[in-house]
């Protein structure tokens, strides 16, 4: 998660109702030559609009998500690493945070160890205060929600140099072999307004 915008450049909010945006673009003026030059266009994320969308399309998108895992299409890894970079020109994640409202990570053990010392507390200390272990699928995650680590003023990461893996690679648009992370993408695109873009290009590609 990263700072999206910034800068000192006038910035212009466009309202845009279109069944294609989760709420409002931002836009730079450039003023100079009297005319609008969108150079930064990421929506803000308005989870409200962001969960309807959801309810009406997440059956057809999971669905479509698993005729990609039953039946890959040709070069699928390469069409994600496009798509992902599209996806990062639009969304914002600053606007959003929700998988850090709405979900856990989960907390490896070097994950603990490293979060822990810049507490200056031991594993034991973190993760009697912090972390409950998930015997199902023996992982350690946040008791509580949304995490103790976010910053609910700003939506930024108060660890965020030493995050857990997990948070750092979310919402893993992009990996090597991507059919191997379909069901993590099926979960996720209820949640992840990036991952429901993604899977909402991959259509738009595939069909
Ligand atoms: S839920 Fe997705 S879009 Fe929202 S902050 Fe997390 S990674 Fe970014
Ligand atoms: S550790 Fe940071 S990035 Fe991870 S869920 Fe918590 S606030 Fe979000």
């Amino acid at each position: 998660m990263k700072c999206t915008i910034s800068g000192a450049k006038c910035q212009i909010l466009i309202g845009i109702n279109d069944a294609n945006c989760f709420g409002i673009a931002v836009g730079e003026t450039d003023i100079a030559n009297s005319k609008q030059i969108l150079t930064i266009f990421r929506m803000q994320i308005n989870l409200r609009s962001f969960k309807q969308k959801v309810r009406h399309h997440q059956k057809a998108f999971k669905k479509f998500l698993g005729k990609i895992e039953k039946n890959p299409p040709r070069h699928l890894d390469k069409i994600a690493e496009e798509i992902d970079a599209e996806v990062w020109k639009e969304v914002d994640c600053l606007s959003c945070a929700n998988c850090c409202k709405s979900m856990s990570p989960t907390f490896t053990n070097t994950d603990i160890k490293r979060i822990a010392a810049h507490f200056d507390m031991s594993a034991k200390e973190f993760k009697d205060k912090w972390l409950y272990f998930d015997e199902e699928d023996s992982d350690w995650m946040n008791k509580k929600q949304p995490c103790q680590f976010l910053d609910l003023s700003t939506n930024m990461c108060s660890i965020y140099e030493v995050r857990p893996a997990d948070c750092a690679g979310f919402p893993h648009l992009k990996k090597k072999k991507m059919v191997e992370y379909i069901h993590v993408h099926q979960q996720n695109v209820e949640y992840c307004p990036a991952t429901f873009k993604m899977v909402e290009k991959m259509m738009q590609r595939f069909s």
